[in-house]
């Protein structure tokens, strides 16, 4: 496994809120009858608004972890009602109880760690077996020998291992300690928002259960939590997969669409090319090609200045830079252009080609295992004439076939000769 983009605060960030509003929501002490009520429904109500907006974007691996929430949530409610309305707990509450502490990060991590890849009925099915055949033992076990599967439940294998604090049966630890390490592991190798809501899920639902009887509508407000930073991930990875450039990990066109209806009245638009990509490929393949498209979008994102970058389409990133003028931005865009046909890029072994002619084709073409690419930028600044976003583009675009016109590997500004470039030699070029 390789990881296929960087591991982010901002994954992690509305989980995080949500668990937040979760303990505070918790704590609250005499909640009034709107609350009160709101709670009751809470579950149930994210779970149909959370688990229909799940199977709308197909997503099985999330509906079910709902589900695995949901149900233990049912399963505890009984009894935290039960205790509320009598003053005492149900004869049950222990097994149910301990059940729970056991399956509930059993199942969660089965769910979060089992990746969608089968043909959706059958994965659904699938899915739906597993549960259905736990959750039968499980109730099998607890109807035929109630007492035997307390005692096998609350029976501490551990001595020296057992603390005072440990208010779960001693199995449970175990079983959240796995889940917690498989899903960071999970997060290190695909950071995506969703394996991020995973594993604060798991710790909501961590925190939760020791608290179940204690504190008053915990189980409601923490399992409805958990369940929308499942539905928040989705949302998240859905934004994602609508305004981000998948190989970059840039924005993307749509995210700079919307970006240029809300530039204010002075700003600057630079369109950057890589030089003679089309050669690049041929030589060096498609994968270097994406390789050096990364390396590109790394760069270009980090250009000082206020700047920030965007793919625009295929080998071309634009770059916004608001409330500046071009003698502001074009050192910038000349320390990138600069940094960038500076850079070597080291060819790995798995990027050289297979088959021999190929490779034969692509030696000839680079003599050896580092290469360099440079970028060719027309940048062009709102003017009295040019009113819109679109018109500012199309002559930083123009400006871009003036820097290719200048021989490549320069910065030119729209309605200029070209200017402030330093000729870089280039191994591509
Ligand atoms: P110029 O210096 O004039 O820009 O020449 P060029 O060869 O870069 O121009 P052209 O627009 O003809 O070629 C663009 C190439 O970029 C063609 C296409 O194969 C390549 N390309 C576009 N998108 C991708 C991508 O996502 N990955 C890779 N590897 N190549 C891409
Ligand atoms: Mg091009
Ligand atoms: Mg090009």
């Amino acid at each position: 496994m390789s990881r296929v983009s960087a591991v982010r605060f901002s994954h992690f960030l509305p989980s995080l809120l949500l668990l937040l509003a979760g303990l505070s929501a918790a704590y609250v002490k005499d909640l009034n009858v709107f609350f009160t009520s709101l709670f009751n429904v809470l579950p149930t109500l994210v779970l149909l608004l959370g688990g229909s907006y799940c199977a709308v974007y197909r997503r099985q691996r999330e509906l079910f972890l709902m589900i695995t929430v949901y149900i233990a949530y049912f399963l505890l409610d009984t009894q935290t009602d039960f205790y509320r309305d009598n003053g005492r707990v149900r004869e049950d509450a222990a097994v149910v109880f301990h059940l729970c502490c056991l399956l509930l990060p059993l199942l969660f991590s089965i769910y979060a760690l089992w990746q969608e890849k089968t043909h959706l009925f059958r994965d659904f099915v699938a899915r739906g077996a597993v549960l259905l055949a736990v959750g039968s033992v499980a109730l099998a076990l607890e109807q035929s020998y109630p007492q035997a599967v307390l005692n096998w439940l609350a029976e501490i294998r551990w001595p020296a291992l057992h603390g005072s604090w440990m208010s779960l049966i001693q199995l449970s630890y175990p079983m959240f300690l796995i889940g917690f390490l498989t899903l960071a592991v999970q997060y290190w190798y695909q950071p995506r928002p969703l394996h991020a809501a995973q594993l604060v899920g798991l710790l909501g639902l961590f925190w939760m259960l020791p608290q179940t009887f204690i504190l008053p509508f915990t189980l409601n407000i923490m399992c409805s939590q958990v369940m929308l930073m499942i539905a928040a991930g989705v949302a998240h990875e859905a934004y994602q997969m609508a305004f981000r450039d998948e190989l970059t990990g840039l924005p993307g066109r749509r995210a700079l669409n919307e970006r240029m209806q809300r530039l204010g009245r002075n700003y600057v638009l630079a369109m950057s090319d890589v030089d003679h990509f089309k050669r690049f490929n041929d030589t060096h393949g498609h994968d270097v090609g994406d390789q050096v498209l990364r390396l590109v979008a790394s760069k270009l994102s980090k250009v000082n200045g206020g700047g920030r970058a965007y793919r625009y389409g295929g080998e071309e990133f634009a770059v916004v830079f608001a409330g500046k003028t071009v003698e502001e931005c074009l050192p910038h865009l000349e320390e990138i252009r600069e940094i960038i046909a500076d850079y070597d890029i080291k060819l790995r072994n798995s990027d050289r080609p297979q088959d021999d002619h190929q490779g034969r084709q692509r030696r000839a073409g680079s003599g050896a295992s580092s290469v360099s690419v440079t970028i060719s930028i027309g940048v062009a600044e709102r003017q009295a004439e040019q009113r819109t976003p679109e018109e500012v583009l199309k002559s930083a675009d123009q400006a871009l076939y003036a820097a290719k016109g200048a021989g490549r590997n320069c910065v030119v500004a729209a309605g200029q000769t070209r200017r402030g470039a330093v000729r870089m030699e280039s191994a591509a070029g």
